[in-house]
């Protein structure tokens, strides 16, 4: 069975070629982080190794049971930042680690049917390593199946992207995670509600978040502190301004995840000023927030919305993250000073 909740349209368009063993040999998975792009890649390696196969996966013979508990030997999955690029805090995925990886799949695989590479992250590949899997992609070894995932489609290599069939996994409805949280994860309404507020229809976010209590805590955290530097100096904005592009060195998922809370933020603060309270994401907040819309006008908060924007795009074309970060704390509206 599938484990891949939200996604039905793409399941429907997968299952016949599955069944008939007719899949793609390369399929890029587009979609938001945490919106399901691993679980799908995880079942994908289920329906062309599964016993019971070829079609649905079964989820329980141990073809289902070891690719789920990662400890199958054909399905090899590149993340930016390990590997090779594990020791330089460089976030990409290397030439090293790419040719590694092709040379295993290019001989028959060892325990199952199907070899399955995962590319965790397509945009990140280096060019060289992006050339080296192009031309692997060119011409397929048989018995292989290539799954790039990417929240950047853009980003990824147009060759790359010509060679592979698109999947667009897309957030899950209200209603749809709501149920899902109430049934499975015993929460109330209220909570799954909220959970669906913050995820914007990510599941895996919604369900890391329950798993692990520092998620939100450390959401009021960043909060807080966003709060702090709208009230501060411009000393403390560019202490701030370094924290952020430090962590951008160390985590860059978590440097953008909290651009991006920032960037949700301020269009509630846009909504604010537009009557349309009832689409607040952060509508746990809605006192502050309606306290700070009242003490900056609608242009104000349209460009820093855009400031943000372009900050987020900047730092991955790889401009120095402290310029930027300087730049946009630079571009805070001072007036916002009374929260
Ligand atoms: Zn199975």
């Amino acid at each position: 069975m599938w484990t891949t909740y939200g996604q039905d349209h793409l399941l429907r368009q997968l299952e016949p070629g599955l069944r008939q063993g007719r899949q793609s040999h390369a399929y890029l998975l587009v979609g938001p982080p945490q919106v399901g792009k691993m679980s799908l890649a995880i079942n994908l390696a289920q329906a062309v190794n599964c016993l019971e196969g070829p079609g649905v996966p079964c989820g329980s013979c141990t073809q289902c049971t070891r690719i789920v508990q990662g400890h199958h030997a054909d399905i090899r999955v590149l993340i930016p930042g390990e590997g090779e690029n594990a020791r330089s805090a460089r976030f990409a995925i290397g030439i090293v680690d790419v040719h590694e990886v092709l040379r295993r799949v290019s001989l028959n695989p060892f325990e199952g049917a199907t070899s399955v590479v995962i590319v965790d992250g397509a945009e990140s590949l280096t060019e060289d390593a992006a050339n080296a899997l192009l031309k692997m992609l060119e011409e397929p070894p048989p018995q292989v199946m290539f799954l790039l995932l990417t929240a950047n489609e853009s980003a990824v290599l147009a060759t790359i992207r010509s060679r592979c069939q698109s999947l667009t996994l897309t957030p899950m409805s209200k209603d749809n995670m709501v149920e899902r949280l109430v049934t499975e994860r015993q929460v109330t309404n209220e909570e799954a509600e909220h959970l669906f507020r913050l995820s914007r229809g990510c599941l895996g976010w919604a369900i890391n978040a329950l798993d692990d209590s520092q998620i939100l805590e450390q959401r009021q955290a960043d909060l807080e502190k966003m709060r702090e530097a709208l009230d501060a100096g411009l000393e403390t904005r560019f202490t701030y301004a370094n924290e952020v592009a430090s962590l951008f060195g160390s985590d860059r998922d978590a440097a953008k995840a909290l651009l991006a809370l920032w960037l949700r933020w301020w269009r509630d603060l846009l909504l604010i000023k537009e009557g349309a309270e009832e689409f607040l994401q952060n509508a746990d907040h809605a006192d502050s927030l309606r306290r700070q819309a009242s003490s900056l006008n609608t242009a104000q908060i349209v460009r820093f919305i855009n400031d943000l924007t372009q900050t987020l795009s900047n730092l991955d074309s790889n401009v120095s993250p402290r310029l930027a970060m300087e730049v946009l704390m630079l571009n805070l509206p001072i007036e916002a000073g009374q929260v």
